[in-house]
């Protein structure tokens, strides 16, 4: 998949803010809410809902088509290039109509293959940018099934959005970014731009900053951030709206680090400690394959003596051991867990194969 394209997000010479509310309510909510952005210059893109997924019936679901014409003012009003949810074809073909710039998919459409193919069949041909949240659940691969359904149509402006994952264990978030997600899709599609949207990660207003800053160090490639005039007033995601005096603050004390420096001091002192890494990590290999030749000798023994190769007290002794070790020598817990976890499957798999072996 080659996702380069001539949308591409880096020619912005910084990040790219997607911003304006979550739902498009009344057309002086969204001409107030853009001249707020455009006197302020925190947006590169106008966003609104106008048809809203809602998880349950009943809710708010959006004013439908005659929004667009509320969008496409914006466009003329502010010259703020405009964008929009799609979830269907007909949405496709409404917001095509209405000349709106920039299309995404949101995350219960993405989870859904039937639907991804529907729109990429919709796109066919057409010329417009697209960005795909991620799935509800993460999945990396249904999020790279939805926009390579996109790319095989065609469509080649194409980019993500990090909105978090749904429906598992929260902590203080309403969707629980598991960054390893996006980091992955960032290391496979390095040319892939990728958004990240600190409104539906966190759910609550107050996080936004320092998730926004997170994702910023983590080098994404932009912001989508929800911004209403009123927001505990909104029609859909009060909590997390912003409003524009609130966004501007959040943007302006963001700290926007680059990927790399001319800086000759940092550059050296960055290589001198790379260098230390790679002897460090030489080592554990090291160790790791004199590990393995213990193992085997242990397989031998176990299997002349005719013993099972796993033992669950042995295992719990091992990872109570390694855990209290960690924390003496103040390593994470979680970090050793993990590690002896593959460590110890690891030695299973070759005990294993010795048993398996004919004399
Ligand atoms: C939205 O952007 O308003 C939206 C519905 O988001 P998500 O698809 O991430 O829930
Ligand atoms: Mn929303």
């Amino acid at each position: 998949m080659n996702l380069l394209s001539p949308f591409n997000f880096h020619e912005h010479n910084g990040p790219v803010f997607i911003t304006g509310p979550c739902s498009a309510e009344t057309r002086e909510q969204v001409l107030e809410t853009a001249k707020a952005l455009k006197e302020q210059n925190t947006c590169s893109y106008f966003r609104a809902g106008i048809w809203k997924p809602r998880t349950r019936p009943n809710s708010f679901e959006g004013v439908g088509v005659e929004a667009l014409k509320w969008l496409q003012e914006v466009k003329q009003t502010y010259g703020l290039p405009v964008s929009c949810e799609v979830a269907m074809p007909s949405h496709v073909e409404s917001c095509l109509e209405h000349g709106i710039d920039l299309l995404w998919i949101g995350a219960r459409t993405t989870a859904s293959p039937f639907a991804m193919q529907e729109i990429a069949n919709a796109l066919k041909g057409e010329n417009v940018p697209v960005l795909v949240k991620n799935p509800i659940n993460a999945e990396l691969s249904l999020w790279l099934g939805g926009i390579e359904r996109l790319e095989k149509a065609g469509i080649n402006q194409l980019g993500a959005i990090h909105r978090g994952f749904s429906g598992i264990e929260h902590g203080i978030y309403r969707n629980l970014p598991m960054w390893h997600v996006p980091m992955e899709l960032k290391r496979l599609h390095p040319e892939l731009p990728v958004i990240c949207d600190p409104s539906h990660i966190t759910g609550q207003r107050d996080l936004i900053k320092k998730v926004s800053q997170y994702a910023m160090d983590l080098n994404f490639d932009g912001l989508m951030i929800e911004t209403h005039p009123t927001p505990d007033k909104a029609l859909s995601d009060s909590s997390q709206q912003v409003t524009p005096t609130h966004l501007k603050e959040i943007i302006t004390q963001l700290i926007i680090k680059h990927e790399s420096s001319h800086n000759k001091s940092y550059e050296n002192q960055l290589e001198f400690l790379r260098a230390k890494i790679d002897r460090i990590d030489d080592e554990l290999i090291e160790l790791l394959k004199s590990r393995t030749e213990v193992s085997k000798q242990i397989g031998e023994l176990k299997k002349e003596e005719n013993v099972t190769i796993f033992q669950q007290s042995r295992m719990d002794e091992l990872m109570k051991l390694r855990i209290e070790r960690a924390k003496s020598q103040g390593v994470s817990e979680e970090l050793i867990e993990k590690i002896f976890t593959h460590i110890h499957s690891d030695s299973v798999n070759i005990q294993a194969k010795i048993f398996d072996q004919e004399n």
